[in-house]
C-alpha cells in the first residue's frame, strides 16, 4: 500500500507545529520528563488507559515527534503513542539503501505494511502488527497518524545521512580521520574488555609523488581511488578502512593475530601490485609499502598507532613494495 504526504496535509501539519511557538526550532534538544509532563504524555502506561480522539493524538505525536533527530527514538515514541488509540503488538521500519532496520515489540499474525514518501523522496517501509484483523476504521486510523510522522522522519533520516557523510572521505569513499579516532578507541576498548587480539596495517602509496608530477593531479586522485578500492575488494569489513593521510590508509583488523595480519597485508600489498591502471592506453606501475602492529596488553590508541607507523617507516627504507611487522 502506498502511502504519500499529500502536499495540503503536509502543509497543515507543518504550519501547526510552527504556529506553537514554544518549541524550538532546532530539533535537537531532547525534552526532559518534566516538560513533557506539563505537555501531558511522560506516563505513556497511564496515558494508555485514557480514552483519547484522533485529533488530540495527532496534535500530541506533532509535538512530541520533533523532540528528536534519532529515526530510533522517534518510531519508538510512536509506536507507543500509537498504541493509545490502536492495539498493536509490533512495529517494524526498514529503509533500503541504507543499513537502517528497526523492530519494536513482538510479531504477531496480522500486518499492514506502508511505503512512506513524501514528494517522491523515498522514507522507508513501516509494518504494523498484532494478532487480531486490523478494520478499516484502525487503517484509516493509522494512516492519519502517519502523516504526523512524515516530517521528523524524514529530518531524522537527512541527520543521519548528514553524520554519515561526515565520517567519510568523499574522494575514496573510506572512513576519514573523524571516523578513524572514534573507531579505534572503541575497537581497543573492546579489544581490551573482550580480550581478543587486535591489528593494525599502516600504510602508504610508493612513489606517489612521482605519479602526480607525470601524469597530473587528477590521474592521482584516480589512483588513490582504484587503490582504495582494491583494499576494500580484499577485505571482508570494508569498514575498516580510513584515509589516513594524503595517500595513506589504515586498516583496522579487529579479532585479528599478529599472523593473521600479516596474512592480509601481504595480500593486500600483492592486489595493489597486480592492479592493472591504465594511463591513456599504458599501465603504470603501483605499489603500497606496510607497517604492521598489534595491540600489547594495556597498550594506548597512540602507541599502536606508532609503532604501525615506525613499521612502515621501515618496510620504506628497505626498499618499498613490501610489509614490515612491528617489533
Ligand atoms: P614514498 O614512497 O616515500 O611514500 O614517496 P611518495 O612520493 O609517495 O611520498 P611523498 O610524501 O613525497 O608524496 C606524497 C604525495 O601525495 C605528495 C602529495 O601531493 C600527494 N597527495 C596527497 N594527497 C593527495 C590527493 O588527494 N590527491 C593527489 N592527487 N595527490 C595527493
Ligand atoms: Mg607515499
Ligand atoms: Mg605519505
Amino acid at each position: 500500500m502506498e502511502f504519500a504526504l499529500e502536499p495540503s496535509s503536509s502543509l497543515h501539519a507543518h504550519s501547526r507545529c510552527r504556529s506553537m511557538g514554544q518549541l524550538p526550532q532546532n530539533n535537537t534538544i531532547d525534552f526532559d520528563a518534566a516538560k513533557l509532563q506539563r505537555m501531558g504524555f511522560a506516563n505513556t502506561r497511564q496515558n494508555a488507559r485514557q480514552p483519547i480522539s484522533l485529533a488530540e493524538l495527532q496534535r500530541q505525536l506533532s509535538l512530541q515527534l520533533q523532540t528528536s533527530l534519532e529515526a530510533e527514538r522517534i518510531l519508538d515514541l510512536f509506536f507507543r503513542e500509537v498504541q493509545r488509540l490502536i492495539p498493536l503488538d509490533a512495529l517494524t521500519y526498514q529503509h533500503q539503501g541504507s543499513d537502517l532496520r528497526l523492530e519494536f515489540g513482538k510479531r504477531a499474525s496480522h500486518s499492514a505494511g506502508y511505503r512512506l514518501s513524501h514528494d517522491s523522496e523515498y522514507l522507508g517501509e513501516l509494518t504494523f502488527r498484532r494478532n487480531q484483523r486490523f478494520s478499516d476504521h484502525d487503517l484509516a486510523q493509522l494512516e492519519s497518524l502517519l502523516a504526523s510522522l512524515m516530517f521528523p522522519l524524514r529530518n531524522a533520516l537527512l541527520y543521519r545521512r548528514a553524520i554519515q557523510n561526515a565520517l567519510r572521505d568523499p574522494l575514496t569513499d573510506t572512513g576519514n580521520r573523524i571516523a578513524m579516532d572514534q573507531v579505534l578507541q572503541r575497537e581497543v576498548d573492546m579489544a581490551r574488555r573482550h580480550l581478543q587480539p587486535l591489528s593494525l596495517l599502516m600504510l602508504d602509496l610508493d612513489h606517489f609523488k612521482r605519479i602526480n608530477d607525470t601524469y597530473g593531479h587528477s590521474t592521482g586522485d584516480e589512483v588513490l581511488k582504484a587503490v582504495a578500492t582494491t583494499l576494500k575488494e580484499q577485505l571482508r569489513n570494508v569498514d575498516m578502512v580510513f584515509r589516513f593521510g594524503g595517500e595513506e590508509f589504515l586498516v583496522l583488523l579487529s579479532n585479528t593475530s599478529r599472523e593473521a595480519a600479516e596474512m592480509i597485508g601481504e595480500r593486500l600489498r600483492k592486489a595493489v601490485f597486480q592492479l592493472q591502471f591504465l594511463v591513456q592506453g599504458h599501465p603504470i606501475e603501483l605499489s603500497i609499502s606496510l607497517g604492521c602492529a598489534s595491540l600489547l596488553p594495556g597498550e594506548s590508541v597512540d602507541s599502536l598507532l606508532r609503532r604501525a607507523d615506525n613499521a612502515l617507516y621501515t618496510a620504506k627504507r628497505s626498499g618499498r613494495n613490501r610489509l614490515t611487522m612491528a617489533g
